[in-house]
């Protein structure tokens, strides 16, 4: 293992953990690396047992080409979304697959303590054996807001100003903890697994209780200063609007379009009572839209056309293939997405518009815990005691066929 670069590693595993069952051949054609660091890494893969061979596709020359594929058990990870109105627990294998899950549901604003992540954490991983367990790598978290430097959080959604996450958990758990924003873990897991996939140049669009941007522009994943690039939602749309926000300010996107305040529209129109509201409501009045009720259609219609004025200033910034609409705005996708569109076409350079793509996250619900995962995955390549971890041998049952020798010869006339 000493030989091999971490890097070819690092390349191989990232590889077979995006596209599954690959050759040799396709892992030298996606990483660009030689033929000996190929066969270096995926040696000390399949002698760890990280990697197996999981069957032989025939090419047309007679030649057997072995399929490979990551060891789904080699390791696991644990992965919180507290984005949405339900904070979900999930235990992953190591490709980001769900194996067991959990959850709270959550009101829009209400704090959360510590304890409630913790005991979470801890409903997953009491599921597993203690030999799974001391293969369980990192936790990844994927949360609102932003997070500086030493890993505190400000969170309107959560009511966390500065709140010190990376410490509390550090001190409660053995395992590293990694934490990122939601619209950066879910661009990561669209890039690697969903609507973007393979695309160097793509952005996430969060649209629920709050409005932010995930993007990937030349293959770099976009932070900023701080990690705090992506806050869309504070894009002043119109100064001259009445929608206060929660900033403080007047106009901001997220303060005309975010489910709440698509929800808060909808009941000032309605004369309905306009308590506390939770974003999950904003299902309502899709349904309300869809029945052909003037008022819902009259919110939609203003939440569409700020919204496609708003993607039409990432189009022409970024220029990007492809732009994912994710969060609880898509359980309205059948009225949004037309209205986002032609608000777009309208406003966006031609040239930002060609060959651009605006689909809806296809990774579901559970897109946060799955980038979280993907985080925990990504973070646990570039750590170097971590990538050793993952790369450690340990028992695996081995199936029969892959026992022969590796270079078994076959001498033409002897069967
Ligand atoms: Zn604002």
């Amino acid at each position: 293992m000493a030989k091999v670069a971490a890097l070819w590693l690092r390349n191989v595993l990232r590889v077979l953990y995006q596209r599954r069952n690959v050759t040799r051949a396709q892992i030298l054609e996606a990483t660009g690396l030689n033929p000996a660091s190929v066969s270096l890494a995926l040696k000390a893969l399949l002698d760890s047992g990280v990697i197996l061979k999981v069957g032989a596709l025939q090419s047309n020359g007679g030649r057997r080409r072995e399929v490979l594929n990551l060891n789904a058990e080699a390791a696991y990870f644990v992965a919180v979304d507290l984005e949405g109105t339900r904070i979900r627990f999930a235990l992953t294998n190591l490709f980001g697959d769900i194996q067991y899950r959990s959850g709270v549901d959550l009101e829009f604003g209400q704090a959360i303590e510590i304890s409630t992540i913790l005991a979470g954490i801890q409903s997953v991983v009491q599921q597993l054996d203690d030999a799974q367990r001391s293969r369980v790598l990192a936790v990844g978290i994927s949360h609102p807001g932003f997070v500086d430097r030493r890993g505190r959080i400000t969170a309107v959604n959560l009511d966390w100003r500065d709140f010190p996450l990376l410490e509390a958990l550090r001190e409660s758990l053995e395992v590293p903890v990694f934490l990122e924003s939601a619209h950066r873990t879910c661009i990561l897991v669209e890039r690697w697994l969903g609507a973007a996939q393979g695309s160097d140049n793509c952005m996430y669009i969060i649209v629920g209780n709050g409005i932010g941007v995930g993007v990937f522009t030349d293959g770099h994943l976009l932070k900023g200063r701080a990690g705090a690039a992506g806050e869309l939602g504070h894009i002043m749309i119109d100064p001259a609007a009445p929608d206060i926000c929660r900033c403080g300010k007047r106009g901001c996107i997220e303060a005309v379009a975010s489910c709440p305040n698509i929800v808060r529209q909808y009941q000032a129109r309605t004369g309905g009572e306009s308590a506390r509201v939770s974003g999950n409501r904003v299902t309502e009045v899709f349904e309300r839209a869809r029945q052909g009720e003037p008022a819902a259609i009259e919110v939609l219609d203003r939440v569409g056309k700020y919204l496609g004025l708003a993607f039409s200033y990432l189009a022409n910034l970024f220029s990007p293939e492809v732009m994912v609409v994710g969060g609880d705005l898509v359980h309205g996708q059948d009225l949004m997405l037309p209205r986002i569109r032609a608000e777009l076409e309208k406003c966006a350079l031609t040239r930002s518009l060609a060959g651009l793509e605006l689909k809806v996250s296809s990774l579901g619900l559970d897109i946060g815990v799955k980038g979280a995962a993907a985080l925990a995955f990504r973070q646990s390549l570039a750590q170097p005691a971590l990538l050793k971890k993952m790369c450690t041998p340990f028992a695996v049952a081995v199936p029969r066929a892959q026992k022969r020798p590796r270079h078994r010869k076959i001498v033409p006339g002897r069967g």
